[in-house]
């Protein structure tokens, strides 16, 4: 271990950098950080072995006032450099897990709930693998101030329609020098939307990588003088920002849902997990679509799902499971959306999918058609039911569901009904133009 902190020491100096940054995320998934400066060499080096306390009392979901002390310990394997710093302002910084000043985990920190999570797929002889696809907006303001996409392009165009290309194409290689796999980018289907690929990867890599790439880009667009928003649905009328989440398990680095042998080329893991993440849906949703907002994403018409269904290529449903088979065989869930915490994320899908596998839950047949052209009543007859239309619904769902609770954690789970419920709260209280425009001359 002293040999990799003198590394990291070796590289800190090579690069230049005035400040470490000790970064770790509250309970929305939103990044935090203290910075060290780095005039004190021999410090530094004491710090990043033994940690460095902080107050943990104004951080959301995390402690009280009458005891707040925490430690951050850097996960060594995270260092990197921030690229879109200036040079003379050059930042290095370490991805932390929080701890208790006794040395236990910290049982509110999110990254340490994954941790837990995937210590559970670990035992059964499980590596759990994400693939996120985290669409987002390019917006600007017009002179009222009112924001809105910032160009009139649509899905794949190309220049001088796709006036965010230059854009993402920087943001593109800024990730790249983050070390990031990048698959795929391209304009999406709404005005100013775009999406950007990387590779998937261990979920608690996969689950740092979400955080550092919205991080990037809010800094990068930043510094191109645009404005980035992750919001899920920022404009009525158009498609909102989802990130799908594909997922699959390996054993002994071999897709255990991919089997030759079946008509579908799905193994009965695959089945059992699917079982599960549909058994377990709704209570998701408080966590897959955290905000008040998500659920105007979730309606039909906008290829965001609304029915706990799944398809084989079907994209109206909650699963989808794309045609690539093998190493690529994967179960994609398109309900997160970009305001979901990562962590807690891809730790309650993991383990509502171990739930289905565990007590051979049956997905029952696939769904063929497109589930937006069916009627509420044709749908009941179908016995496809809906995904929560509101946080509070979700929340309520979420109340009444062990598996997905049990793998927040209790403390997680509290603090996070507390927030939202107070959430909910606060939004059902307001009064909107919509309102006085709809009821006024009532
Ligand atoms: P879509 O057709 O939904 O747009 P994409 O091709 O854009 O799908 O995204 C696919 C995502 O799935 C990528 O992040 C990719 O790395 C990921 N992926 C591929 N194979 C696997 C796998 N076995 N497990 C998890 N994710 C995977
Ligand atoms: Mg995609
Ligand atoms: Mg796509
Ligand atoms: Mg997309
Ligand atoms: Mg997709």
């Amino acid at each position: 271990r002293d040999d990799k902190i003198d590394e990291i020491v070796k590289a800190i100096d090579e690069y230049g950098s005035k400040f470490l940054r000790f970064q770790f995320v509250d309970i929305h998934g939103t990044p935090k950080n203290l910075s060290v400066s780095l005039n004190r060499p021999d410090d530094v080096e004491h710090i990043i072995e033994d940690g460095l306390l902080f107050d943990g009392s104004s951080v959301p979901g995390f402690v009280g006032i009458n005891d707040s002390d925490l430690a951050l310990k850097p996960d060594l394997s995270t260092f990197s450099t921030l690229p879109w710093r200036p040079d003379e302002k050059g930042a290095c910084r370490f991805i932390c897990d929080v701890y208790n000043i006794d040395g236990t985990p910290f049982e509110g920190d999110p990254r340490g709930v994954l941790k837990k999570s995937l210590k559970k797929a670990e035992e059964r002889g499980y590596q759990f693998n994400m693939g996120p696809e985290p669409e987002f907006f390019l917006i600007e303001q017009d002179e009222k101030g009112n924001y809105k996409p910032a160009d009139d392009a649509e899905y794949f165009d190309v220049e001088p329609l796709d006036q965010g290309l230059d854009v993402r194409k920087e943001i593109v290689l800024g990730l790249e020098k983050l070390n990031f796999n990048i698959e795929v980018s391209h304009h999406e289907v709404a005005p100013g939307q775009h999406e950007i690929d990387f590779r998937f990867d261990d979920a608690l890599k996969t689950a740092d990588a979400v955080v550092t790439f919205k991080q990037a880009i809010k800094a990068m667009v930043d510094n191109l003088g645009y404005q980035v928003t992750f919001m899920p649905k920022p404009f009525f009328g158009i498609n909102g920002s989802g990130m799908h989440c594909n997922q699959s398990l390996f054993k002994d680095g071999k897709n255990i849902f991919y089997d030759p042998d079946t008509e579908t080329q799905l193994s009965q893991e695959a089945m059992y997990f699917i079982g599960g993440l549909l058994e377990h849906a709704k209570a998701l949703s408080a966590i897959l679509s955290p905000t008040i907002n998500s659920y105007k994403r979730l309606v039909p018409g906008y290829e965001a799902p609304c029915y706990i269904a799944y398809g084989l290529r079907n994209r109206s449903t909650l699963l989808r499971i794309p045609a690539s088979r093998g190493i690529g065989t994967r179960i994609e869930c398109r309900s997160p959306d970009p305001s979901c915490n990562p962590y807690l994320a891809f730790a309650v899908l993991l383990e509502a999918g171990l739930d289905g596998m565990d007590n051979k839950i049956d997905p029952g047949e696939p769904t063929e058609f497109n589930a937006f052209s069916l009627t509420q009543d044709e749908l009941a007859e179908q016995g496809i039911e809906t995904l929560p239309t509101s946080l509070w619904e979700a929340y309520h769902s979420l109340e009444k569901d062990e598996v997905v609770k049990n793998a927040l954690g209790d403390y997680v789970y509290n603090q996070f009904y507390n927030i939202k419920r107070a959430e909910w709260d606060d939004y059902r209280i307001q009064v909107f133009d919509y309102e006085r425009e709809k009821f006024l001359n009532i």
